[in-house]
Order: structure tokens, then sequence, then C-alpha cells
């Protein structure tokens, strides 16, 4: 059953906006309503409108007929398409802004928003707010912003709190962000002490380490929670800062081609996606849709949150474990890692097995043995820039001409392993036991025989 009345005005979809993301098992059923409704005007918008989808979408989207059930029908839009159609995609001229994306090309590929888009997201998010207010009489909460400049032009939209924005540059920059967090303040209805920090993930790393460079005295600031934006924290980054500033560390998934943010909840510690988008996983192998395990997350960013580049069916080469029915926000969606840095390959009779980069990297994190790559290491206070650097691994699937199959993991050490057996022995172990838990799909085809699994440590300088 559709809404008609949804799109009506920006507040009555803030309302419904709000409903729907509660954790009721009531709200699903409101999410799911919400989300067709939004379906049908995107897709006709984006016909209208767009070149790129009058070429793709059948001409039937525009009856007003297309249930949510049939969105894995509408071709995917990869990177590839995104990147080569910029004109064709746009709805219009009507260019209000523009953002772009970097992912781990470091080539930027551009991202337009529209005049009618960003008007829109400004009304939606002042009676957003308007709601989320209305039912507290606490004082708004004061938050340190680290500037993000890498996805262009910030869309100026009202959220709850004042912020006070600032980078991290130079030592200048650097004290004052201690005098910040250590001065209260006097803002009407507004708490007197900074209790919030939203940063770009390595933005609150290196901002965490200058100041622990500088004898920074934590305990006299009051931070109660911090979210990190993109990049993956892994669980010994998330205890340390929890430790440090003795707040919740909250890790955010955003994409700019959707406008999508998810919060990393806190009740099962993996994400769910707000109705203003349409998640959907495939298959990373045969990109056919799943309704649990681990695929490749494909997300529709939905009219009007989105209207100058339509993304519809966009592949995001991100890799997430769909767990159903787990929470009471709805499905949960477990981050794995990137598609172009994982190891995924088919077995016979079973699901694919999916070496997800983030879950070995969080295993090697926990590691001190495990060399890394230096990281901010061209910037100023930074003292040991392999503390927070990616760990030095190589993973590859080879098939002797015995035609035995096995994944073979080679990992750089901080010491020759020939010089430290017994620690080096001990390791192994360790890590072997630790990828055979946390990598089920590989657990599974090495207990049927099919694959084996290699572990070599390397010196340091060899990867
Ligand atoms: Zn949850």
């Amino acid at each position: 059953m559709q809404d008609e009345t949804l799109l009506e005005d920006p507040e009555n979809l803030a309302v419904k906006f709000v409903k729907a993301s509660l954790p009721e098992l009531e709200s699903r059923e409101l999410a799911k309503r919400f989300r067709a409704t939004l379906l049908l005007a995107t897709l006709k918008h984006a016909y209208t409108f767009s070149e790129y989808y009058r070429s793709v979408l059948p001409v039937s989207v525009l009856d007003g007929s297309f249930a949510l059930e049939n969105l894995p029908e509408i071709p995917l839009l990869t990177k590839e398409s995104l990147c080569g159609h910029v004109t064709a995609l746009r709805t219009s001229g009507n260019t209000g802004l523009l953002q772009y994306t970097t992912g781990t090309t470091g080539i930027p590929s551009s991202v337009y928003r529209s005049n009618l888009e960003i008007s829109f997201l400004k009304q939606f998010y002042s009676s957003l707010q308007g709601i989320l207010n209305g039912s507290t009489d606490n004082p708004s909460p004061l938050i340190l912003t680290l500037a993000n400049l890498y996805h262009g032009n910030v869309i100026d939209i009202p959220l709850n709190g004042y912020r006070i924005s600032t980078g991290l540059f130079d030592p200048v920059l650097l004290n004052q962000i201690m005098y910040w967090l250590t001065t209260p303040h006097d803002i009407p209805g507004v708490e007197n002490s900074i209790s919030t920090i939203t940063g770009l993930y390595q933005s609150v790393q290196w901002l965490t380490i200058m100041l622990i460079g500088k004898d920074f005295d934590f305990s006299k600031c009051k931070i109660k929670r911090i979210y990190s934006v993109g990049g993956f924290v892994t669980s010994r980054w998330k205890r340390l800062m929890e430790t440090l500033w003795s707040a919740e560390i909250i890790p955010v998934y955003s994409l700019t081609e959707v406008f999508t943010h998810s919060n990393c909840c806190l009740l099962c510690g993996s994400y769910h996606f707000l109705p203003n988008v349409i998640p959907e996983l495939i298959c990373p192998v045969e990109q056919t849709p799943m309704t649990e395990g681990d695929g490749e997350l494909v997300l529709t960013g939905l009219y009007p949150f989105i209207q100058g580049q339509p993304a519809i069916r966009f592949a995001t080469r991100d890799l997430f474990h769909l767990t159903k029915n787990r929470c009471l926000y709805g499905d949960s969606f477990e981050y794995l890692g990137r598609v172009d840095h994982s190891l995924i390959f088919k077995m016979p009779d079973l699901p694919p097995v999916v070496i997800g980069s983030a879950v070995i990297h969080d295993i090697l994190d926990n590691e001190p043995d495990v060399a890394t790559f230096p990281f901010f290491d061209n910037l100023p206070g930074i003292y040991d820039n392999g503390t927070v650097g990616k760990p030095k691994y190589t993973m590859t699937r080879r098939v002797n001409s015995h035609g035995i199959d096995s994944v073979r993991f080679e990992i750089e050490l901080q010491y020759n392993p020939l010089f430290y057996q017994e620690q080096a022995r001990k390791l192994k172990k360790k890590i072997l036991r630790k990828i055979c838990q946390k990598v089920p799909s590989l657990n599974n085809a090495m207990k049927e025989g099919l694959v084996n699994i290699e572990l070599v440590f390397r010196p340091p300088g060899f990867l």
C-alpha cells in the first residue's frame, strides 16, 4: 500500500521518517511503505529528467505499479558507469553544489546536488531537528567538528547541536582544540562543555595521537561520544579511544554518491540503513540478490533526498554480512571490507568464500609483532606513525599442479621470524585460530576438505 500524502511537504516526510526509524517492530513495516512510495517517485524522477536512466529503466516505471520487490530487475549502477556517464546521469543543469568522492583510487568522481535537492534537505533536516528537539528539554550538544576536506562542498544542513569547526593542520590549531576541549563555554541552550567529536576516522586518530604526543590530560575534557566517519575502525583502536577519551566511539558508514550515513548500532554492533535509502545485498561472484550472508552492498538513494544525480542500485564495492531479524532496528549489516582488497572465490556446492579485508586487518591490527605501513608520516606532530598504519600482508589463492587449492597469507613481522621461532610459532597458531573463527565461509570450505590455509611470516622489509 502506498502513502500518497508522503511527498506533500518536508515536515510530513520528517514525521514519517522518524516513525519509520524507531527500534520497534511496527516501524519496520512503516519503513517498507516509506521506501516503496519514495522508490516510485525516484524512478519517475530519474526516467523523466536523466538521459542515462531513460536508457536503462523500463517505461513501465512511469505507471506507478513498480513494487519494491522488483528492484533487482533494474541494472546495477557501477562506479565505472557513474564515472562514464557523469553528464547523462544528471537530471538537469541546475547544479547547486558539487561534491566528489575519492574512493580507494584517489581519483575524484563528481557528485552533483541540485538547488531543489539542497533546498529540500535544509527544510527536511530543520523539521527533523524540530521533532527530535521537541521531545527533550536537555541543552543541545556542543560539538567539535574536524573539517572534512576530502569530499568537496559541504551541504549546510541544520543538525542537532552547536558546532565548533576546526581542522588539524598546524600546531596553532592543535592548541586551539586543546583550549576548546578543556574550557567551559557559555552559549544559551547549549551544553557548557564539548561532549561530541565528529570527523573522518583518520582525523580522529590523528587528533588522538597528537594529544598523546602533547601529554594531554584526557580526564580534563568531557567527551561522551565520538563519531568516526568513513574508514574501518579496528577493535584495537576502538578500545584505545574509548579508554583514553572515556567516550563511546561510534563508527559511521557514509557514501557521498547515495547521500546516506549509518551509525554503528549500539545494540547489535552492526549498521542499519535509514529509510531514505534501500539497501540490498548481492552475491559478490554472481551478482544475484541475497537475503542473508556475505555479499556486496547495493544502495538506492531515494527522491527527494537525491535529485541532481540519481543513484539507483549503486554497487558500493563494500562487503557486508547481512543478518535478518537480529536487532530491533531491522536488518543488521556487519562491515567486512572493500571488494577490491578482499579475497572472494566460489567453491562447488557452497556459498562463496569471502575473506574480507577489514576482518583480516582487524585480526592483524591487534598484534604488535606485525609490521605496518607508515601512516601520517608526512604530518607534523606524529612521532610514531607505525602505530596507525595498516598491517603489511598479502592474501592469495593458489591451486597447485596436484589440484590442491589453498589460501596463502604472507605477513611481515617487526622481526625476523627465524630469530624468534617460539614467538612466531605461537603467533601463527593464534592468527590461524582467529581467521577460522572470523571467516566462517573459509572455515566451512576447509572442513569440507576443499581448501587449505597457509600462513607464512616474512622478515622486515620483505613485503
Ligand atoms: Zn542494531
